[in-house]
């Protein structure tokens, strides 16, 4: 071997290499296989379109159309304040029932789920002739569709009023009726989407328009989770030159400030650096600990930590988070050799602020599977 070769290998080796808590990582082989990020306004999968079972006051026919509802706006990618409007309409309108019209002689020859008499509507959304003919305006999917499509029309929709947004659609004779359906048709929404609060979504509540700081909600697991940022793992769980290494190592290219997300719903117990030599500058492998990092302790004694961000963290202690909200961005302070995110989990953590430690430390690779959101690129 040359000594140009020689020289070459190490370059090379100290860009790969990764080092985090002061010990060796494995190679970073995953540049130049980076992902891009989420689409903004992305939401989680759906279970099947076949009929659903009854939720609350709602059969099984009544939630099965809801489900129908959000599918489609999940189809047309959009926002989820837009599903609650289409539902608490269709909730007004039919109480969510594929109405045919005793008027309207072909309606009652169509499947439907019950007979109303309003002039000459019909279906979920009693959709008058100019939305299309009577046969696809009692056709679920296609009365979902030209509602979004009026509604996303609409300047302004995702910020008004929720009776506003649908009257501006519907030209009701009674403006302020679908605002007394909104809590029914945010808890709809969340229980098709299997989520236990529309607020799981991710990125912020139903009423921002596309989520926190511009970057969108998120794709949310079954358990209300999402991934605290979509990159490759490079280091795994276990033990390393002596000592545990009590996290995952989260990295791509350019992944220096891109945003960092809670993993789920809870409330921030630790906002620190707690190597402050190091905190808003680059770190390096003869430090140790985490820099700026963040804990979040979530329902059932679950603590997530976030550790190496860029400069003090975007949250403060005790604050209330939902799944997918931005906690910070990306860096290297502390013991770390380069940009990531270094990831750790933890369970049964007894209250207070600093007992989340290498002993209830677990693998967050199977733990993130169980709860829906894979760590890892996209697939
Ligand atoms: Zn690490």
């Amino acid at each position: 071997m040359n000594r140009r070769t020689i020289a070459l290998g190490a370059a090379v080796l100290s860009v790969i290499t990764l080092v985090c808590g002061g010990t060796v990582g494995l190679p970073l082989l995953m540049f130049g296989q980076a992902q891009a990020e989420a689409a903004a306004c992305e939401v989680p999968s759906l279970p099947g379109a076949s009929p659903v079972p009854g939720t609350g006051s709602w059969g099984s026919a009544e939630t099965t159309n809801a489900a129908t509802i959000v599918a489609v706006g999940r189809q047309r990618q959009v926002p989820p304040r837009g599903y609650v409007i289409a539902l608490a309409t269709a909730m007004q309108e039919s109480e969510l029932r594929n109405l045919a019209n005793a008027n309207v002689p072909e309606s009652l020859r169509l499947p439907h789920e019950g007979v109303g008499r309003d002039h000459d509507s019909v279906g979920l959304f009693q959709q008058r002739p100019g939305w299309g003919s009577v046969r696809e305006r009692m056709t679920p999917t296609y009365a979902a569709g030209k509602f979004y499509e009026a509604l996303l029309r609409v300047d302004g929709w995702q910020r008004m009023r929720l009776t506003d947004a649908a009257q501006a659609v519907q030209g009701s004779g009674l403006p302020e009726a679908y605002q007394k359906w909104e809590d029914d048709a945010e808890q709809l929404a969340a229980t098709v989407l299997g989520l236990p609060n529309i607020d799981d979504i991710g990125g912020g509540p139903p009423t921002a328009p596309c989520g926190v700081d511009d970057l969108g909600p998120v794709p949310v697991g079954p358990g209300g989770w999402v991934q605290p940022i979509r990159a490759a793992i490079v280091s795994s769980f276990g033990p390393r030159g002596g000592r545990l290494h009590a996290g995952v190592d989260l990295s791509k290219a350019d992944i220096r400030g891109d945003a960092i997300r809670a993993a789920a719903t809870g409330v921030v117990e630790q906002v620190k650096c707690d190597w402050y030599t190091t905190c808003d500058r680059d770190g390096n492998t003869r430090e140790r600990g985490c820099g700026w990092y963040v804990d979040i302790r979530h329902p059932g004694n679950v603590v997530t930590r976030y550790c190496h961000m860029i400069q003090r963290p975007e949250v403060s202690i005790g604050q209330q988070v939902t799944a997918g909200t931005v906690i910070g961005f990306v860096g290297s302070s502390g013991g770390s050799s380069g940009p990531h995110l270094h990831f750790e989990v933890h369970l049964n953590v007894s209250p207070g602020p600093y007992h989340a430690n290498g002993s209830n430390a677990v693998n967050p690779v199977p733990f993130m599977r169980a709860q829906g959101a894979p760590l890892g690129p996209a697939t």
